[in-house]
C-alpha cells in the first residue's frame, strides 16, 4: 500500500539528496518529525555518484567545527542506524609544485595547528612513500592530514534516512513537488500530484533543480548544473584501502582509492554547463556522455603525473552533473522573497563533506530562528536579484567548476559573465587606467595603471604586479588627494514617521540624531554579534539612508525588514541604482571640493561626521565627512546622472593639486593602517562590538531597546572593554614589501608558547612603509591594555615565527587628527 501524504507538517523538505536527508535527520534528532518529498528515489540526483572525499579544515574556526562534526557523524551514524556509511579515515595529502603553493601549504599547516587538526609537512620522498608510482621530480612538499577521509555517499544518505525515520520523520519517494502555495508573501502549502501539505516552513534542497524551481516562485537561487568528470582504473594490485587521498591543486585533480581501484577526478579551469534546456523529467541515477575532447588536457596531466596509469587500464569514464554557484559557495538559510522558505542548496561539489554541518545548521535555523555560529559567507540572502538570470548562471557555472582548484590569491580573477553591472563612471574609470575585478556582477576598480591596464595572472603572496600603482595611490591619499568610486556600495532608504524607531531597534548606536548627521553603527543579532557594519545618514526627520557594502545589498534590506517591530509606520527600499558614491580623500580634498562649491566646507561649518546637501560644480548632492582611509575627506552621494559631470569637474580642479584615482587594493591597505575593520574579514556574526573594539558605537543608554542589547549589556557589565576576545592592530617590523612574508589572514599569534589569537587581515601599509594587520587576541580573564602592553607577541607565517607589536589604537594617525582636521 502506498503511504498517504499528511495534510500538514511543521516543516517540508523538497529533495532527498544528502543535504535534504541530513536536514530531516537533524530535525528528527531535535524532536521535530518533518516531511521530505523526493521526486524520484533518494540520492538519485547528484549524491549517488559523488567521490565522497571528506576534508574538515575550513577558513574559520566555526566552519571547521562543522567539518569536524560531519566526520564524527559519518563515523557514529553506522552505530546509530546499523547501516554502513563506508567511512574510513585514510587521510589526505595536498602537494605543492610551485613556490606559492608551497608557502600556502606551510600556512595551512599553521592554520590547522591552531584549529586542532593534526597535520604534517611531507618531503617529496615522503609523498612518494604514500604514492609510489607518482612522478615527484617537481614536487616541493606535501601536507598530510591523517584525520580526513572518505565515505560512500549513497550509504550515508540511506543511513540518514533510516536515522530520521526511526525518530518519526516521513520520507516520500516518487513525489515531485509541483509548486508552493504563497499567500501575503508567506509560504502556506506544498503541492504534489498526490495532494497538498499545509506548512509554514519549506526547505529547498533540490540540488541543481533548485534554480528554476525558485525562479518559478520569485525566489533567487543562483546556481546551474555543470558537468564533473572522473575516471576509474581497473583493480590495482596492492592498492591499500588505507591509501591517503591525493590533491594536486596546481594540476586540478584528486586521486583516491575506490574499492581496490584508483578514482581520479578533475576540476577543469573552464568546465561545461549542463542542462541549459532544463533537466529531463525522468532523470534518475543518470550519468552524462564522457566528453573526451573537453578533458583531454586534464587526462594528459594525470597520465604524466603517473605513467603507470597506462598499464592499469581505465575501466570507467564517468561524467555526472552537479550544481555550481556564481561565487562557489552554497546558499543556506531564509530567503528574503518569501517568508518561511529556506535554501540548502548549491553545493559546488562539496555536498558530501558539508552535509552533516549543513543539516545541523539548517535544523538550528528552522527551530531556533538562527544558527549557533556565523554562516555569513553562505547566507541565502547574499543573492542579488539579477542572479536569478539563468544565462548568467550558465555562463558562471562553467567557470565555478574551476574555483575548486588552481591557486587562490588576491589576484584571482573570473572571466565569465563580466561587465554585467557597471558604475555610472565605468568608461571614465577605464580611460583613467582602471583595472577591474568582478564582485557580484559589478566591475570594481582595483587599481589604476594607465600604461598597463591588465591583470597579471602570475600568483604572488608578496609584492604584486600592481603593488607599485597601489603605492602611488596610497601616497597620494597621504600627501594630496584621491578619488574612489564606491558607487557599487548599497544604499537603502528607510523612511516614514517611525523610521527612527525602526533603526534604533536594528542599530546599536543612537539613531535619533539631528538631521544632517551621519552615524557609524552595526546591526546586531540576538547574541550581540555583528550582522552589518554601516553608515546611516539622517536626511530629514523621517528619512534615513543606510550605506553598506555591495555584498550586503539584499541581506541588510532583509535584516531591517525582518527585525523591525511590527506595527511601525515605515518603508524600506533599495536606492543603490539611484545614487553614485564618490569618495574624495586626502589633505587637499577640502580645497578641491571648496573650489567647486558655494557652501562653507570649513571644519567649523562642516565638521567630521556631518552630512550636508551641497553644491558641487553644477550639481547638488549629499556630502558626508567620513573616511575609510583615515584622511580628511568627503563621501559624495550624488543622483546617478550627475556623477560624470562632478567627476570631470573634480579632476579639472584637483589634478593640479595631485588628485588621482584610487582603487580597492589601496583602500584596503590604507584602512588596515588605520585599523578600520572590514565586515566579513575582521568582524562578523560571532563578534560583538566590544570584542571588535567598536564599543564606542553602542548606545547602551538609548531609550529604544535594540536587538542584541541584553547580550552586549551583560558582556559590558562583566568585562567593560576588556573582553576575552578583542581585535587589535598589529605590525610586523623588519620585513620588506618586496620580500615579505606578508600578513594575509589566519596566521596564528603566539605569546610565549601559547597561541593567543590569529590575524584577521593584513597587508603592506604603504603610507607607513610597514606590514600592518588586525588580529583577534584571546585570554580568558579579558584582553586588557596592560596585558597587550606586556608585549612578547609573535606571528607564525609559513612555519616561521616573527615578533609583532600589538596595540589597541591604529598605527596610522592614532588620535584621528587628520580625519577630524
Ligand atoms: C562526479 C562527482 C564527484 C563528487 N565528489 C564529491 C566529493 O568527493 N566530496 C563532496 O563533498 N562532494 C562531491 N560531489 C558533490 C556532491 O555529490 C553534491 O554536492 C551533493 O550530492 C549534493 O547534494 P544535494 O542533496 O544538494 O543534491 P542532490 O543529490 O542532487 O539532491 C537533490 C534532490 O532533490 C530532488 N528534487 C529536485 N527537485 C525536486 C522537486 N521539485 N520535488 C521533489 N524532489 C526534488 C532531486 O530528485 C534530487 O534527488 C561530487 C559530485 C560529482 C558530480
Amino acid at each position: 500500500m502506498t503511504p498517504t501524504l499528511p495534510t500538514s507538517a511543521p516543516i517540508v523538505i523538497v529533495g532527498g539528496g544528502i543535504i535534504g536527508m541530513s536536514t530531516i535527520y537533524h530535525l528528527a534528532h531535535r524532536g521535530v518529525p518533518a516531511v521530505l518529498l523526493e521526486r524520484r528515489k533518494i540520492a538519485s540526483g547528484t549524491t549517488w555518484h559523488a567521490a565522497g572525499i571528506v576534508g574538515q579544515l575550513r577558513d574559520s574556526a566555526a566552519q571547521t567545527e562543522l567539518g569536524k562534526y560531519t566526520a564524527r557523524l559519518f563515523r557514529d551514524l553506522e552505530e546509530e542506524t546499523g547501516h554502513s556509511t563506508g567511512y574510513k579515515q585514510n587521510g589526505t595529502i595536498n602537494i605543492a609544485l610551485g613556490d606559492v603553493r608551497h608557502e600556502q601549504l606551510l600556512r595551512t599547516h599553521d592554520h590547522a595547528g591552531r584549529l586542532g587538526i593534526p597535520s604534517e609537512i611531507l618531503s617529496p620522498q615522503q609523498v612518494q612513500e604514500f604514492w609510489p608510482s607518482l612522478v615527484i621530480n617537481d614536487v616541493q612538499s606535501g601536507l598530510y592530514v591523517p584525520s580526513n577521509g572518505q565515505v560512500n555517499p549513497l550509504d550515508v544518505t540511506v543511513a540518514l534516512s533510516k536515522g530520521a525515520r526511526q525518530r518519526g520523520a516521513q520520507i516520500f519517494e516518487d513525489t515531485p513537488v509541483e509548486h508552493l502555495d504563497i499567500r501575503d508573501g508567506k509560504v502556506v502549502a506544498v503541492h504534489t500530484a498526490q495532494g497538498a501539505i499545509a506548512t509554514d516552513k519549506v526547505v529547498l534542497a533540490g540540488g541543481m533543480w533548485s534554480h528554476l524551481f525558485g525562479k518559478q516562485h520569485g525566489i533567487t537561487v543562483p546556481l546551474h548544473a555543470a558537468e564533473h568528470f572522473y575516471i576509474v582504473t581497473e583493480p590495482v594490485e596492492g592498492l591499500s584501502p588505507e591509501q591517503p587521498i591525493l590533491n594536486i591543486v596546481e594540476e586540478r585533480n584528486y586521486w583516491k582509492e575506490d574499492a581496490g581501484k584508483l578514482l581520479i577526478g578533475g576540476f577543469e579551469a573552464h568546465g561545461k554547463a549542463w542542462g541549459q534546456g532544463g533537466i529531463a523529467e525522468d532523470f534518475e541515477f543518470d550519468q552524462l556522455p564522457f566528453d573526451m575532447a573537453h578533458v583531454e588536457e586534464d587526462l594528459t596531466r594525470m597520465f604524466a603525473r603517473m605513467p603507470a596509469l597506462e598499464d592499469m587500464g581505465i575501466q570507467t569514464f564517468f561524467n555526472g552533473p552537479e550544481s555550481f554557484t556564481p561565487d562557489g559557495r552554497p546558499y543556506l538559510g531564509p530567503v528574503p522573497e518569501v517568508q518561511g522558505v529556506y535554501l540548502a542548496t548549491g553545493m559546488n561539489s562539496n555536498g558530501i563533506l558539508n552535509s552533516g554541518g549543513v543539516g545541523l545548521t539548517m535544523a538550528e535555523w528552522l527551530l531556533d530562528g538562527m544558527p549557533s555560529r556565523s554562516m555569513g559567507p553562505l547566507l541565502a540572502s547574499r543573492a542579488q536579484p539579477f542572479q536569478a538570470n539563468t544565462y548568467y548562471n550558465q555562463a558562471r557555472a562553467a567557470e565555478s567548476v574551476g574555483f575548486h582548484y588552481g591557486i587562490s590569491w588576491a589576484g584571482r580573477q573570473v572571466n565569465s559573465a563580466r561587465g554585467v553591472r557597471r558604475v555610472p563612471l565605468h568608461h571614465e574609470l577605464v580611460r583613467a587606467g582602471a583595472v577591474m575585478a568582478e564582485r557580484i556582477g559589478w566591475e570594481v576598480p582595483m587599481y589604476f595603471d594607465a600604461k598597463q591596464p591588465h591583470w597579471s595572472d602570475k600568483p604572488s603572496l608578496r609584492w604584486k604586479p600592481w603593488s607599485e600603482s597601489v603605492q602611488q595611490e596610497c601616497l597620494a591619499a597621504r600627501d594630496a588627494a584621491v578619488l574612489l568610486d564606491q558607487s557599487m556600495y548599497a544604499k537603502i532608504v528607510v523612511q516614514g514617521p517611525d523610521a527612527v524607531h525602526v533603526l534604533n531597534r536594528v542599530c546599536g548606536a543612537q539613531m535619533d540624531v539631528p538631521t544632517g548627521s551621519s552615524v557609524y553603527t552595526q546591526f546586531l543579532n540576538e547574541r550581540g554579534g555583528i550582522e552589518a557594519d554601516v553608515t546611516v545618514i539622517r536626511m530629514d526627520d523621517n528619512t534615513f539612508m543606510v550605506v553598506t557594502g555591495h555584498p550586503s545589498q539584499q541581506r541588510d534590506l532583509f535584516w531591517i525588514k525582518s527585525q523591525a517591530p511590527k506595527g511601525l509606520r515605515f518603508e524600506v527600499f533599495d536606492a543603490t541604482s539611484a545614487y553614485s558614491l564618490l569618495t574624495l580623500q586626502g589633505p587637499k580634498s577640502r580645497d578641491i571640493l571648496q573650489s567647486l562649491s558655494s557652501d562653507d566646507l570649513s571644519n567649523d561649518a562642516f565638521p567630521f561626521a556631518a552630512a550636508r546637501q551641497i553644491d558641487v560644480a553644477h550639481a547638488r548632492g549629499w556630502a558626508i565627512r567620513r573616511s575609510f582611509l583615515g584622511e580628511l575627506g568627503y563621501e559624495l552621494l550624488l543622483p546617478s546622472e550627475f556623477t560624470a559631470s562632478v567627476h570631470d569637474a573634480l579632476f579639472e580642479q584637483g589634478q593640479p593639486l595631485g588628485l588621482r584615482h584610487m582603487g580597492m587594493f589601496a583602500m584596503n591597505a590604507c584602512r588596515l593602517e588605520k585599523g578600520f575593520r572590514h565586515f566579513g574579514h575582521d568582524i562578523g556574526e560571532d563578534d560583538t562590538p566590544y570584542e571588535s573594539g567598536l564599543g564606542f558605537a553602542v548606545a547602551l543608554d538609548k531609550a529604544d531597546d535594540f536587538v542584541g542589547k541584553t547580550h552586549v549589556l551583560e558582556q559590558h557589565r562583566k568585562y567593560g572593554s576588556n573582553t576575552p576576545y578583542r581585535l587589535v592592530s598589529i605590525r610586523l617590523l623588519g620585513v620588506t614589501a618586496q620580500e615579505g612574508p606578508y600578513l594575509i589572514h589566519n596566521e596564528p599569534v603566539f605569546k610565549g608558547e601559547d597561541i593567543v589569537g590569529h590575524v584577521t587581515s593584513g597587508d603592506w601599509g604603504f603610507r607607513l612603509q610597514t606590514m600592518v594587520g588586525l588580529a583577534t587576541l584571546h585570554v580568558a580573564d579579558g584582553v586588557s591594555k596592560a596585558w597587550i602592553d606586556e608585549g612578547g607577541f609573535e606571528v607564525q607565517i609559513a612555519g616561521q615565527r616573527y615578533p609583532i607589536q600589538a596595540q589597541l589604537q591604529p598605527f596610522y594617525d592614532p588620535k584621528g587628527t587628520l580625519m577630524r582636521g
